[in-house]
């Protein structure tokens, strides 16, 4: 699905990533991981054809509309309910009112949030605004799922029952994912494979980690309440 090859890019003289490869299969879950700084939001800005490097390639194994973005700061459209919100893109893509209005009400369930359709993000707590952002995506249909630290801004119980519902829902629909975090944690908890990147600047993949077994589905057995 994303095959990268020898990525160097840099600010001005700045060199941030020399000699990045790595891979992402067809319907796997990858993360990536490195500390503040390094260059992680960079490479991925880069993987999604937001900045262009200066040496090395990118293969995608899909179009730019298949790609799907997910961003630490939610992007919801505060005087939009969440609704509209989910709808946005598939009016944007086309789709009569109705129809999009139905299939966002659709994702909003899938996520949890049946019934808070109406709302506005500020009636929203941060872990439902994160499942809106996430239906905001999913309705979407990407092909490949780039996840820059997503959930940074939720407390540990909230990103576990967040994450595991986001890793039913991609199994799902047969999404592919690369997912940025600092929380190496987090990325063992989900991944079928893991990529560090080393201390910037100059950042390369010092190590990958294939999971030796099969990634566990509901590791502590968090149930999603989606009242919080
Ligand atoms: P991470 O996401 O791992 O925290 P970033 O990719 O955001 O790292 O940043 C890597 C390095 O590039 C940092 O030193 C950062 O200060 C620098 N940097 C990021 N964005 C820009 C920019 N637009 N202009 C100049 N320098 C930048
Ligand atoms: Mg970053």
């Amino acid at each position: 699905m994303l095959e990268v090859q020898g990525i160097s890019l840099g600010y001005g003289s700045t060199l941030v990533l020399e000699g990045v490869d790595l891979r992402v299969e067809a319907g796997e879950f990858v993360s990536l991981v490195g500390p503040s700084g390094s260059g992680k939001s960079t490479l991925l800005r880069t993987i999604a054809g937001l900045l262009t490097p200066q040496k090395g390639s990118i293969r995608r194994g899909c179009t730019q509309e298949e790609i799907g973005f997910l961003f630490q700061e939610d992007a919801l459209l505060p005087w939009r309910t969440a609704r509209d919100n989910v709808a946005l893109g598939l009016r944007i893509r086309g789709w009569p009112k109705e129809q999009a209005w139905k299939e966002a009400e659709a994702w909003l369930e899938r996520l949890g949030l049946e019934g808070l359709g109406n709302r506005f993000p500020h009636q929203l707590s941060g872990g439902q605004r994160k499942r809106v952002a996430l239906a905001q995506v999913l309705v979407l249909k990407p092909r490949l799922l780039l996840m820059d630290e997503p959930f940074a801004s939720l407390d540990a119980i909230l990103r576990t029952q967040v994450t595991q519902d986001l890793l039913a829902l991609v199994e799902e629909e047969g999404i592919t994912v690369l997912l940025v975090t600092h929380d190496l944690e987090e990325a063992l908890s989900l991944s079928d494979r893991v990529y560090l990147l080393s201390q910037g600047p100059r950042a390369r993949i010092v190590q990958e980690y294939r999971l030796p077994f099969p990634r566990p589905r509901d590791p502590i057995g968090v149930k999603a309440d989606p009242r919080f």
